[in-house]
């Protein structure tokens, strides 16, 4: 059941192994932030857990608390030391196929810069 399983050959999994680049702006024991190689807004950062988590759902119910606060305390502190609070930001996680997630290691995409428009393309 490939759905239940961590994939180690994921694109971040290779980041974290260091076998792929990332630009890389915040590390510490628990989480990474680089750039998105394929910036969809002005600024485009993802930020990850060193943990084998697949998505969003795999993280928020196995994560230790620890882990979790640091996921969280380096997305504020990523986004603050971006210049992202003035003019505000979005975060947004895609959790599984209904939301289109391509890599299957949690992430969140921190985004700003500009105006993003609504949350949710015109798709109806
Ligand atoms: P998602 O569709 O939510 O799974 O988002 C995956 C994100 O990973 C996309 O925004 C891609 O642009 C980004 N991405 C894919 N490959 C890389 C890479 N090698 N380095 C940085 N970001 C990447």
């Amino acid at each position: 059941m490939t759905e239940i399983n961590y994939d180690d050959n994921n694109i971040f999994a290779r980041i974290l192994r260091h076998e792929l680049n990332a630009d890389v702006i915040f590390e510490n024991e628990h989480v990474l932030v680089f750039q998105d190689k394929f910036p969809q807004a002005r600024v485009h950062l993802l930020a990850i857990p060193k943990g084998r988590y697949r998505s969003f759902d795999d993280f928020s119910a196995h994560a230790g608390q620890e882990e979790i606060v640091s996921f969280f305390q380096a997305i504020g502190d990523s986004a603050r030391h971006a210049g992202l609070t003035h003019g505000g930001y979005r975060l947004v996680s895609n959790c599984g196929k209904n939301a289109g997630q391509e890599v299957p290691h949690f992430h969140m995409h921190i985004l700003g810069g500009e105006a993003l428009g609504p949350i949710i393309s015109q798709h109806h």
